[in-house]
């Protein structure tokens, strides 16, 4: 059986083309935005030229096929794109494979009629407009879906929606929603009661109440209020019944975009925590003479070398058509917490330079907290991931098919 990581010559070329794009036009923008803090408008003629010099370099939808616009990747090489465009904060934006959009397209693209992926998936590729997923409330517990209370009821050839939604990610900016709410009182299975809805962004009935202030201040995740929100029955993502299915496949591929970009911010705060030990002197010796300092450098790349290559198992499990759902489980799991700890350490090594806004790391920490909550809070995938150990060894005997099911 080969197991081989390295990459085909045509996909080191695209990977060392997404370096280079990365380092000599992205990160000098960001640092021209950083020091002349443009307004709104000029900031989005940044981001514009940016997309356009993405696009002409070819770099742009990574993770969508060719026929879209995309570069036609599979998950494995876009593993390589992901974590070199997130590199820097606005890489993903550039190349339009950011969250949630770059979910929602995976969605749009499987589950979508022709129609509704001419309006809407159409747009989106081209950067034309931006989305979010709307399912969330602040009644009742995120991570069961069966709870949710929003609903839709028929009227006619339309569905009517009322209902409270909150950290939405991007609504502020979206031109549509695919929104989640409850369509059947007495489903076969619970998890059948909800349905998907595509809705346009303004419409009469979605009210942004506000964008939440968070740990990382009120970027964008907001809270909606719905209030007799009529959508033609056209508007119906999937079919009846289907919106746990259809978050449930969204979130698949969208959770392993989510490690790759994780990965990124990992590596930068190792490469800082590296540099910082080899410059900073003390007690007679280099940081990283310390041995103090060495166990978390240590710590930090042992934790990294794991996440990548739970991020490419779980890519090749993907492509190769294998259930994924498990290892991608893992992988979101190990890779958000050891995000954290490892941009911890680069901070503890920075002393309290790491502690002020003078490095990325503080906001890099900001951000590295709302991984354990997004796309499935922690102890909801250990719930899922202990109750498939459990069902192995019950039925095989053995846990082995549920660690990876590698022939080790
Ligand atoms: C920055 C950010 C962006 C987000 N973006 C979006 C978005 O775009 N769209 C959207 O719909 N949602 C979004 N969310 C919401 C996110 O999906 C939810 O936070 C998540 O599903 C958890 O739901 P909850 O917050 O209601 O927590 P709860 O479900 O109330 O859970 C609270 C705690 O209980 C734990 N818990 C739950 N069940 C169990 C169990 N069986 N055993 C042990 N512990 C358990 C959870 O792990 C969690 O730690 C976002 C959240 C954040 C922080």
């Amino acid at each position: 059986m080969p197991i081989d990581f390295t990459l085909s010559p045509e996909h080191e070329k695209t990977r060392s083309s997404v370096r280079e794009f990365v380092d000599t036009v992205i990160r000098p923008a960001e640092d021209r935005i950083a020091a002349e803090k443009p307004g709104r408008d000029a900031y989005l003629k940044i981001i514009f030229g940016l997309r356009g010099q993405a696009r002409k370099a070819g770099i742009w939808l990574p993770h969508m096929p060719e026929e879209w616009g995309g570069m036609g990747l599979g998950h494995v090489e876009l593993a390589m794109v992901q974590a070199e465009a997130a590199k820097t904060r606005l890489g993903p934006w550039v190349f339009n494979c950011q969250a949630p959009d770059e979910g929602n397209m995976h969605t749009l693209l499987h589950w979508a009629t022709d129609e509704q992926k001419e309006k809407y998936l159409r747009p989106l590729c081209e950067g034309r407009v931006m989305s979010c997923f709307a399912m969330t409330e602040p009644e009742v517990a995120g991570s069961d879906p069966t709870l949710i209370q929003t609903r839709a009821y028929q009227d006619g050839d339309e569905w009517v929606v009322n209902g409270h939604k909150w950290f939405i990610s991007n609504a502020h900016r979206s031109n549509f929603a695919i929104l989640v709410a409850r369509t059947e009182d007495d489903p076969d299975l619970p998890q059948a009661a909800n349905s998907a809805f595509l809705v346009d962004i303004p419409s009469e009935g979605w009210e942004e109440v506000r964008e939440v202030e968070t740990m990382h201040g009120s970027t964008g995740h907001s809270e909606i209020r719905i209030t007799d929100l009529r959508v033609p029955a056209s508007a119906m993502l999937g079919g009846r019944g289907q919106g746990h299915l259809l978050g449930q496949y969204r979130l698949g591929p969208a959770r392993l975009a989510h490690c790759m970009r994780w990965i990124a911010q990992a590596e930068t705060a190792l490469d800082m925590m590296v540099d910082r030990s080899l410059n900073r002197f003390a007690h007679g010796s280099l940081l990283a003479e310390k041995q103090g300092i060495q166990w978390m450098i240590a710590d930090s790349t042992m934790e990294l070398y794991q996440a990548k290559l739970m991020v490419l198992h779980a890519a090749y499990r993907i492509d190769s058509g294998l259930d994924f759902k498990s290892e991608v489980s893992m992988a979101k799991h190990f890779v958000a917490n050891a995000l954290g700890r490892i941009i911890d350490r680069s901070i503890q090594v920075h002393g309290a330079l790491g502690y002020s806004t003078d490095t990325p790391l503080a906001s890099m920490y900001q951000h590295a907290r709302w991984a354990r909550f997004a796309d499935g809070a922690d102890e909801v995938h250990q719930m899922g991931i202990a109750q498939r150990t459990i069902a192995a060894w019950k039925d095989n005997g053995t846990t082995r098919t549920a660690t990876g099911d590698l022939p080790v």
